[in-house]
């Protein structure tokens, strides 16, 4: 029977940081990495908005903000060191209405406990880097030290470095079980694999995964869709820079932003939205809808807002419904007013975030999770920023799984 010290079920950014770090502490050399599609980077780490955080969101003390600016200098130096594509365009965030100016104090007491480097704009200071962005108030938030990668591409080199590194890739390994009792996977073709220790990176399917293992019982997925817009290359402005609104910090969610690619002639997107998504995959139309988890999850939402949970009535009215062009018009409207519906199309890229919804305390996950099972790690609500993270963060969960690791 085929066997491997460490299997990683799933190989986007997580999974692949996860074998990346096993490999740099040297750990072990025994990995085998199984994903259920035919190549790597077509969920969320390829689909993603490719901006390196620079840590301004969290709240001090939660695993983001303790992986996300470590992650970000970290993910930044691997790929400069491999020269790929970066844009180290920073990032502005405005108050769309002079109400939201004192959340840019919050967002920069975070950033500054968290240790990364803001500083308080005027409006002059704003139109110098972007001339056609608003702020509501004359204040606006920069952070020089965000980035913007090519996410798939940085999939892509990582994957060959590990591959090189000799690390096997088991792919189209669709129909997985777990027999945790055994340590053992069950693989599409019958073939049972023994692991040492498993780390669960299953992104969208990672709750489906952890309950094989008896973990993580009252977490279920609550998928989240984000369409994108892109800026016409005829349209006369093209903001150099992230342009972000103060986000409702009750939602795990930042708010429709224009952010230029890493391209050599940056294309600019707008988005993404934050829509519930009627299938886990369901990233077209009716492709892969699942109609009795989407029926379930709209309950759930409804629950939601009726008792108006973490401020939930808000998130329906200022973001739910942005996936409609007029109203997604008008949220870019409220960074750059010049925006007009000639001036964007819809563009190809489209996600959808892996959120955790528990249902003990009927509310959404903010932070990552990384639950321990037998002889496993199960690494769920792996939201945003998780790509920025991951290095720090695969750092943190073999830091945990370490004591049974050892004994793998
Ligand atoms: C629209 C959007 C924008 C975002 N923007 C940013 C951003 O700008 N910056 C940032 O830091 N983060 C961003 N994020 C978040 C970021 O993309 C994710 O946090 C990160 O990619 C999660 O990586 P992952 O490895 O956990 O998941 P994934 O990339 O989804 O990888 C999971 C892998 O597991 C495989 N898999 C699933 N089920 C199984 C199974 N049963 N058996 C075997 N394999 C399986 C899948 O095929 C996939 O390859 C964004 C996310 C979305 C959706």
């Amino acid at each position: 029977m085929p066997s491997s010290e460490v299997v990683i079920l799933g190989g986007g950014m997580v999974g692949l940081s996860i074998a990346h770090q096993i490999l740099d502490r040297k750990i072990s050399n025994d990995i085998i990495l199984i994903d259920k599609e035919p190549e790597l980077g077509l969920h969320s780490s390829g689909r993603n908005s490719g901006v390196l955080h620079a840590g301004l969101y969290y709240k001090p003390g939660s695993l983001k903000a303790k992986v996300c600016l470590d992650g970000a200098r970290r993910l930044r130096r691997w790929v400069e060191e491999r020269d790929l594509p970066l844009n180290p365009c920073g990032k502005v965030i405005v108050p769309q209405r002079p109400e939201l100016d004192s959340q840019l104090e919050v967002l920069v007491e975070r950033g500054r406990a968290n240790g990364a480097k803001v500083e308080l704009w005027d409006a002059n200071q704003l139109r110098e880097l972007i001339p056609e962005a608003r702020t509501a108030s004359g204040r606006a938030l920069w952070s020089p030290n965000t980035a913007v990668v090519k996410p798939i591409s940085v999939v892509r080199r990582l994957r060959q470095d590990l591959t090189d590194r000799g690390v096997k890739i088991l792919y189209n390994q669709k129909r997985v079980k777990a027999r945790p009792e055994k340590q053992q996977l069950v693989l599409s073709d019958g073939t049972h694999l023994s692991f040492g220790y498993l780390f669960n990176c299953t992104g969208l399917q990672a709750d489906r995964i952890a309950h094989q293992f008896g973990v993580g019982d009252h977490y279920t997925l609550l998928p989240f869709k984000g369409l994108y817009w892109q800026l016409k290359a005829s349209c006369s402005f093209q903001p150099r820079t992230n342009l972000y609104p103060v986000p409702d910090l009750n939602v795990p969610f930042l708010g429709v932003h224009f952010t230029p690619s890493a391209d050599a002639t940056p294309l600019v997107s707008i988005g993404p939205t934050a829509t519930p998504a009627w299938g886990r995959e369901s990233y077209r139309g009716f492709q892969a809808i699942e109609p009795a988890m989407a029926a379930a999850n709209l309950g759930v939402l409804a629950r939601q807002y009726l008792t108006n949970r973490g401020g939930f009535r808000r998130y329906v009215r200022e973001q739910a419904f942005l996936a409609l062009p007029p109203l997604l018009i008008r949220a870019a409207q409220e960074l750059i007013p010049a925006v007009r519906p000639e001036h964007i199309e819809l563009s190809q890229k489209v996600g959808i975030r892996s959120q955790l919804f528990n249902r003990q305390m009927e509310r959404l996950e903010d932070d990552f999770l990384c639950l321990p099972g037998p002889c496993s790690t199960h690494v769920l609500n792996a939201i945003s920023p998780a790509f920025t993270a991951s290095f720090a963060l695969a750092d943190l969960i073999l830091d945990q799984a370490l004591p049974s690791l050892g004994q793998a």
